[in-house]
């Protein structure tokens, strides 16, 4: 019998060295310095965050959560895809009249007019019915190319004119009027989350919101964030260059994921204001590396818009660290401005 319980003592020992040890495995695991990754879904595609910390530190400040919560309310305030966000609200509104708006919406637009008025229209957000009409908005996509007539009916409800900021009132100058942001409001959630992870006193992060990132500090190895640019290829994923962008945001914008094919010609969702068509030239991506991910997001749709030579010499004259990637019968060639050179690894 004294064996029996011997032996059984011995075993109860054996589990449970084999418990503590397991949890004290996973109390170090917790203390670990490490990059603690957060990820989900938003704005119709996803996001992933990367904290340098513990797994404990990040857990004690419910962080996950509150970036889920931020990121329901920006939607709310700035998706045309929500049919009573903020924004769905003031496009289907018919008023004239000044309309008073949140704060997060005051900024984006204030932030889109501003590139807008930079450009010289060619970023512009009221484009939306353009968009929507060549079937890269929230409405279905249409499988042939507009009629002339129907997109000459859409132009008549474009241009930044017809949009107006005072403080916080919004004013359209016709009832139609339809703003979409989606060249800025995704870096818009970026710099909040951003904020947000920095409030909470954590210094190192890589924050990505369907590509576009904004980056601080360092990796938990003491490295650089490293970024790859894509190569703009459609069939796969393969990486053009690495790049080292320090405590910046980065953006890029291009023709060769969201797009549609007739007769071997390419549409994709860039539209051109002044054609009214989506951009018809060689460059196929666009990056940009500014402080802030708004306005590196509309910076690179701007520049794809102005299209090689324009973008090139509009980026170089406003001190824009960008890098331009066009087709040529030889391949792809790449081209940056002075301002991009010291941020290649
Ligand atoms: P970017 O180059 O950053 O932006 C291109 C977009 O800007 C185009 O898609 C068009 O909408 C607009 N645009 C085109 N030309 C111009 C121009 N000349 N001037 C100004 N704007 C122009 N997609 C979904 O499928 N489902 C969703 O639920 C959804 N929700 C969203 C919610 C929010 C708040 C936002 C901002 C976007 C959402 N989207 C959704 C859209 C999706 O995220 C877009 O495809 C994405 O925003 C486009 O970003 P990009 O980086 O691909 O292109």
């Amino acid at each position: 019998m004294k064996k029996q319980l011997k032996l059984a003592f011995t075993c109860l020992a054996f589990v449970s060295f084999i418990f503590l040890s397991a949890c004290s495995k996973q109390a170090d695991e917790s203390k670990k310095i490490t990059e603690v990754l957060l990820q989900g879904n938003t704005m119709g595609t996803t996001y992933h965050v990367k904290i340098v910390a513990t797994k404990q530190q990040v857990a004690d400040k419910n962080i996950h959560a509150d970036i889920d919560d931020l990121l329901k309310k920006i939607n709310q305030q700035m998706s045309t895809y929500i049919s009573d966000s903020e924004l769905s609200r003031f496009n289907k509104n018919p008023t004239t009249e000044p309309v008073k708006i949140s704060e997060g919406l005051r900024e984006v637009i204030a932030e889109s007019i501003r590139l807008g008025k930079l450009s010289g229209g060619k970023l512009d957000i009221t484009v939306g019915p353009l968009v929507n009409l060549w079937g890269f908005g929230p409405d279905l996509r249409p499988d042939k190319i507009p009629s002339a007539e129907v997109e000459a009916a859409a132009r008549k409800r474009i241009g930044l004119d017809k949009l107006s900021l005072n403080g916080n009132m919004l004013r359209k100058a016709i009832p139609d009027l339809y703003v979409d942001l989606s060249t800025t409001a995704k870096g818009y959630g970026v710099d909040k989350v951003a904020d947000l992870i920095e409030a909470q006193g954590f210094k190192n992060y890589l924050v990505e919101i369907g590509g576009e990132m904004r980056l601080k500090g360092f990796k938990h190895t003491g490295e650089l964030w490293a970024v790859a640019i894509e190569k703009p290829v459609s069939q796969e994923r393969s990486v053009q260059d690495i790049i080292l962008p320090k405590d910046n945001a980065i953006a890029t914008s291009g023709d060769y994921r969201n797009y549609f094919e007739v007769d071997g010609q390419r549409f994709s969702h860039i539209i051109d204001p002044d054609t009214g068509k989506p951009i018809n030239h060689k460059l196929v991506s666009v990056t940009v590396i500014a402080p802030l991910s708004m306005t590196a997001d509309g910076l690179s749709t701007t520049l794809m818009v102005m299209g090689e030579a324009k973008g090139l010499a509009f980026a170089n004259q406003h001190d824009i660290a960008a890098l331009f990637i066009s087709k040529s019968e030889h391949g792809f060639v790449q081209e940056s401005t002075v301002k991009f050179v010291p941020y290649f690894k």
